[in-house]
């Protein structure tokens, strides 16, 4: 396995006037080329937080700590334009609503040659042109949608088109945040057969990050589930939806069953503040399998099972 991106004791602090919120503690995480690795959790536990440090998109309040190491280079060390040469050509995020990144004013044809030339000022605008046909078609999208402007698009249309962007440079990494949450069910399912379609010929990873556990058990190939902050289990994705270990993930799965729904709130009780220090497992309050040490203990991600899964919990 070759690795595009490892996390090591990844922390996001973001400075508040009621102190520092702990929104990523300590992340190890490892994402092998060409495939797709799921970040679950509920709401609130850190996973856009992540996926932007990743990137360096947070905000100023925001302080990291720890090493992203992306093909080899250690992005924490770059400065910032060296971040943003990587950012766009080798890297590449997309979000829930496309139309925030899209200007209504734009067409689609001029989204292109702007974020052609940005990297490369020197380029003619009919070359240009070439390069974001080659790229429509490979998203499945026909060109005469160059002469539109955003708003004359589907929602499903419009996040083609920010994956048709991201694809110029030919990235080794995609960060999808929520992808597809504003889509209907069969579009989600369409956009996400793209993706893995595109990212074997592009042979890039994706870090896809949804609250729709149905997404992940059906296209990513590991799963990272996270909580308050932390990684509360990691594996392939096949073992750990069929015998899930951390209570977290199996009251996850759990609500997924009980209701047919791929909303994920129906764990009982809510997820700890991150602020401020805590002591002990941060799901304590809401474990049905909790044990004394697990209220003063924090439980250190260890490797269970033939298929070596992490996992944070006393119970192994
Ligand atoms: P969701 O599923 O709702 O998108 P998430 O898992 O992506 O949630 P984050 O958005 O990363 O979670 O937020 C993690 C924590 O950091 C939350 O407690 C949130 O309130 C806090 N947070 C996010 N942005 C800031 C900020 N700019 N300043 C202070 N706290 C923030
Ligand atoms: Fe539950 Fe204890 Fe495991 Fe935390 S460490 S998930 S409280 S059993
Ligand atoms: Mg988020």
């Amino acid at each position: 396995m070759t690795a595009v991106l490892e996390l090591e004791h990844l922390s996001v602090t973001y400075e508040t006037t009621q102190g520092g919120v702990h929104a990523v503690q300590d992340v190890d995480l490892t994402i092998a080329s060409g495939s797709i690795m799921g970040l679950v959790g509920e709401s609130g536990c850190g996973k856009s937080t992540l996926g932007r440090a990743i990137l360096r998109l947070l905000p100023d309040n925001a302080d990291m700590q720890g090493s992203v190491r992306f093909a080899g280079r250690d992005l924490l060390s770059l400065s910032a334009k060296q971040v943003r040469d990587l950012r766009g050509r080798n890297l590449a995020m997309i979000f829930q609503d496309p139309m925030t990144r899209l200007n209504p004013l734009m067409r689609i044809r001029d989204h292109f040659i702007e974020t052609i030339r940005a990297h490369d000022p020197e380029v003619r605008p009919e070359d240009a042109l070439e390069r974001a046909k080659k790229v429509l078609a490979d998203v499945r999208v026909p060109s005469d949608r160059l002469g539109m402007y955003p708003h004359e698009l589907s929602g499903g249309m419009r996040q083609r088109i920010m994956i048709a962007l991201c694809l110029l440079f030919n990235p080794a990494l995609l960060i999808a945040d929520e992808p597809t949450t504003a889509l209907d069910v069969i579009l989600e399912a369409q956009i996400l057969q793209l993706l893995q379609s595109i990212m074997h010929e592009y042979d890039m990873a994706v870090l896809l990050i949804t609250h729709n556990l149905g997404l992940v058990a059906e296209f990513a190939d590991r799963v990272a589930v996270m909580y308050a902050g932390r990684i509360a289990e990691e594996g392939a994705t096949v073992p750990l939806f069929r015998e899930p270990r951390h209570p977290y993930t199996q009251g996850l799965l759990r609500s997924v069953i009980d209701l047919e729904t791929t909303k994920l709130y129906s764990v009982p009780g809510e997820p700890p503040s991150l602020l401020g220090d805590s002591i002990g497992c941060p799901f304590f309050p809401r474990c049905e399998k909790r044990m004394s040490v697990c209220e003063t203990v924090f439980p250190e991600i260890r490797l269970v099972g033939e298929d070596r899964r992490k996992v944070a919990c006393h119970l192994y």
